[in-house]
């Protein structure tokens, strides 16, 4: 049960908060977008909701029988748009996102940049903390890899997504980046999306590669709770029995998650397959999905690239790719 309050006073919270303890429930109470949101916490098939809602100070109160509250519908009906510098996630615009996998120099990501701007996209991405599998694998650039990332996006004059790893790089990434990218390795990293929650920047949150989608909104409710509500959702491939592909794209999830919350959700069809060959029919199907947008690899020279190669677009793949992608989002009564 979620029960809304318009600027009611400490007492009339109080008042709440013991009407929801006799009826054997705990609570959480959280002050955002200029409300006071009161959770309860605990089994409440059986309490009326009325008798909430004729208390000082309810504006409404909402059953809601999952276990994310604040990334619900229920929570909020319409869709949240999420800005990123002029970049606008959740609306009739389909934003692609495009760079390479990881910042190898200054040379590299500005390339990259210039190109796949040209081509329609309108925030860059890039890696400077790289979450390899193996510790021999390139780890990244690190913070000089951030300043080449905030060089590039400031010159080619498009925001920038990077993946923050660690809790203790989330103020230094948030000096040069415009956007957080969680990964699905820390999708379920609680000290790092608590951290997060605290940060002035939106975040693109990866689903695990083996989480529910349940675990996927509870990940996202986490940094929603602790203070964070720009936070744009991504469907990146599920590990499956199939090897032919890098991950199995869970399209399904797309309109399913769009379903359950009203946050943007994008999909990331280069980690989502592995294969570049891939990458542009499952943007399309994507896009024909419902997604919010769509976020890629593309490399130059992709035989040259020192991670995901074989899954990374060359810059005239990409530029076929976004034809492709104004047909397909015209169809279904989108913009790219
Ligand atoms: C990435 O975007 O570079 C990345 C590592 O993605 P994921 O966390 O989805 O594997
Ligand atoms: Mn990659």
């Amino acid at each position: 049960m979620i029960i809304f309050m318009q600027m009611p006073t400490p007492g009339q919270v109080q008042r709440v908060l013991e009407k929801l303890h006799q009826c054997g429930l705990d609570a959480q109470v959280w002050q955002t977008g200029g409300r006071t949101v009161v959770t309860a916490i605990g089994e409440n098939d059986d309490v009326d909701p009325e008798a909430f809602e004729r208390l000082d100070g309810v504006e409404k109160v909402v059953q809601t029988r999952t276990p994310f509250k604040l990334v619900s519908r229920s929570f909020q009906a319409e869709n949240s748009l999420i800005r990123v510098g002029e970049v606008v996630f959740g609306g009739e615009q389909v934003p692609v996102i495009a760079g390479p996998c990881a910042v190898e120099s200054y040379e590299q990501f500005a390339e990259t940049a210039r190109l796949v701007k040209a081509a329609g996209a309108v925030m860059l991405r890039g890696g400077a903390y790289k979450p390899r599998t193996s510790p021999y694998s390139f780890q990244g650039l690190e913070e000089e890899g951030l300043r080449i990332l905030r060089a590039v996006s400031d010159e080619v004059a498009l925001p920038v997504v990077s993946e923050v790893t660690d809790p203790r790089a989330v103020e230094t990434v948030c000096k040069y980046v415009d956007m957080l990218q969680i990964g699905t390795r820390n999708m379920q990293n609680f000290a790092l999306l608590k951290e997060i929650a605290h940060a002035d920047k939106p975040v693109l949150l990866k689903r695990g590669s083996s989480a529910t989608i349940e675990e996927w909104l509870m990940a996202a409710e986490y940094i929603m709770v602790g203070g964070n509500d720009a936070i744009v959702l991504c469907e990146r491939g599920i590990r499956t029995f199939e090897p032919y592909t890098r991950n199995t794209l869970d399209l399904s999830a797309v309109p399913l998650a769009k379903h359950l919350t009203h946050l943007p959700v994008i999909a990331d069809p280069s980690h989502g397959t592995g294969k570049w060959r891939l990458v542009t029919p499952m943007t399309l199907a994507a896009v024909a999905a419902g997604a919010d947008g769509v976020i890629v690899e593309v490399h130059p020279c992709p035989e040259e690239a020192v991670s995901d190669g074989f899954q990374s677009l060359t810059p005239q793949n990409f530029e076929q790719m976004m034809q492709a992608l104004s047909s397909i989002a015209a169809v279904v009564g989108r913009k790219s």
